[in-house]
């Protein structure tokens, strides 16, 4: 489905959450990169699509009412065969469905294992008074603890984005720190440059988060995304 298709069905079923797998069809269709990520509706569709995606996988909870996966027990990450997937797909569905009796499971999604990245979160939200701004800032305890992001009003040029990425704290992290690769910081200005692009083009988002996307030496990948649309 196109981004247009996409949003046009939310609003008819009166939804302002997307699934992982719509948010990242809409961000890909933007230009950045995201993991090719499939529904199964059963258990059979799930090996199906392990197999042509390639081993290992990651299996998701795919709801709009559990927008917290792994919190819920929703996501099996490194299956490496059919039985794991099998087991991990009767996991995901135990636990949720525990946690979540009434949550609106459309079934669980596939995805390909990404390597391992630095994890930095990228994301958009609406403010009252500037209206739409971007966010940059490293994943995990950087932004969780240490509420080490980056803000900037959208549109954003490039020196906006360069500036973005080398105010955080973290920066160190990003360009190389104790052996460690450094990461594309061209790629990530121009993923940036992308979502500013794409939300100044496209009215009624009010919030994405893609957390994590792994940043590479070469490049970089957006695991996991949500998009949020304005209420009607
Ligand atoms: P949540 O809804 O809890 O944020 P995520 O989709 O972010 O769920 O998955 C939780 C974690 O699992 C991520 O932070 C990441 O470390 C790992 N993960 C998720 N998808 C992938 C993937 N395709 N490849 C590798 N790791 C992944
Ligand atoms: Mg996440």
């Amino acid at each position: 489905m196109t981004t247009k298709e996409i949003l046009q069905r939310a609003r008819a079923e009166k939804r302002s959450v997307l699934t992982e797998i719509e948010a990242k069809q809409i961000l890909q269709e933007a230009g950045i990169e995201c993991t090719n990520t499939k529904l199964a509706a059963s258990k059979d569709e799930a090996v199906l699509l392990s197999e042509k995606i390639g081993y290992p996988v990651v299996l998701k909870i795919s709801s709009v009412d559990i927008t917290h996966k792994s919190d819920a027990g929703g996501v099996k990450v490194n299956l490496k065969n059919k039985e794991s997937v099998e087991n991990a797909f009767d996991e995901i569905m135990k636990a949720c469905t525990s946690q979540f009796p009434k949550a609106d499971i459309e079934g669980i999604s596939v995805q390909g294992m990404a390597e391992p990245g630095i994890e930095v979160i990228i994301g958009m939200t609406n403010d009252p008074s500037f209206g739409p701004v971007l966010m940059f800032g490293l994943g995990g305890v950087f932004v969780e603890v240490l509420k080490d992001v980056a803000f900037r009003i959208v549109p954003i040029e490039r020196v906006d984005a360069d500036e973005m990425i080398k105010e955080i704290k973290g920066r160190k992290l990003l360009e190389g720190y104790r052996g460690q690769d450094p990461a594309d910081i061209p790629f990530l200005v121009n993923m940036l440059l992308k979502l500013s692009d794409f939300v100044e083009n496209t009215p009624g988002i009010k919030e994405i988060d893609m957390n994590p996307v792994f940043a590479y030496q070469t490049g970089a990948m957006v695991v996991d995304a949500r998009i949020i649309l304005e209420e009607q």
